[in-house]
């Protein structure tokens, strides 16, 4: 794929909104308008990078990460997902785009210009209706057009759609988790067609445990639909604690691979989202 397809900068329209509606800062709390210049460089100059949980759930496609789970970046997710902050989509889903770029320069065969396709993991039907938006399908749609803008044919279409209520994941260790997933989710009635002669890129804000990614890819799989890889905006990075003995949090972490394994881990706590991955 083009290396040019690297995040834009942000456009002149929200630089203005954010003149014209000053506030705090979403990622650090500064009084530099809803994004600042700094949180602002920090996604744009993000470069996905390939994670895995550890141990990785079985059907989990390779994933790349646009950064990781922590800092101006928890703040920016949690205000777009959570609190509506929505021109925030726009650096965020850029973020998402190098993600994907990455993961199709490593991941996507052949060199064909077969259209990309996005798919967001999709939230659940209450989240949906509480928040008055589907924020993954939102950073999906950006994502998409910061692609095409970089030459990189594609769209993003929600194929995806819970079949039945989950269990909050928080607490749950890595194989709870695929139990409480699966089966939860699957291809719309009539959109496995639209999966034909396409590259299939799988999409989430956040990955945690994979899961949720490679339960999203067993329900694309059951229609006959290849995921050669996922992309998420932010991959979290667990501390097990340095005792040296095993941890029952062991099962719950993801790795970065990039540089070094253990690097930036961080030990937030997973109660952010209503959907942990
Ligand atoms: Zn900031």
């Amino acid at each position: 794929m083009d290396p040019a397809a690297a995040p834009r900068p942000a456009r002149p329209l929200d630089a203005l909104l954010d003149l014209l509606l000053p506030g705090r800062c979403a990622g650090c709390g500064s009084d530099g308008g809803q994004l600042c210049t700094r949180c602002r460089a920090a996604l744009e100059t993000a470069p996905g990078h390939p994670v895995r949980p550890d141990p990785p759930p079985p059907g989990l496609p390779p994933v790349y990460a646009a950064t990781e789970y922590a800092g101006p970046v928890r703040g920016l997710l949690l205000a777009h997902k959570e609190r509506g902050a929505l021109r925030l989509a726009d650096p965020l889903g850029r973020a998402l785009a190098t993600a994907v770029h990455a993961a199709a320069a490593d991941g996507l065969t052949g060199r064909a210009p077969i259209p990309l396709l996005l798919v967001p993991v999709p939230s659940a039907r209450r989240a949906v209706r509480a928040r008055g938006h589907d924020p993954v399908h939102r950073l999906a749609r950006v994502a998409a057009r910061e692609l095409r803008r970089a030459g990189v044919p594609g769209r993003a279409a929600a194929v995806l759609r819970p079949v039945r209520p989950v269990a909050d994941q928080a607490g749950l260790g890595a194989a709870d988790r695929r139990r409480n997933l699966a089966g939860a989710l699957a291809v719309r009635p009539g959109a496995a067609a639209g999966l034909r002669h396409r590259q299939v890129v799988l999409v989430d804000d956040l990955v945690t445990t994979g899961a949720t990614l490679a339960e999203a890819a067993r329900a694309l799989g059951a229609v006959g639909a290849q995921v050669p890889v996922a992309a998420t905006v932010a991959a979290t990075a667990r501390r097990t604690g340095g005792t040296g003995r095993p941890d029952r949090n062991r099962t719950d972490r993801t790795r970065t691979d990039r540089n070094h394994p253990d690097r930036n881990r961080t030990g937030h706590a997973r109660r952010d989202h209503a959907r942990p991955r």
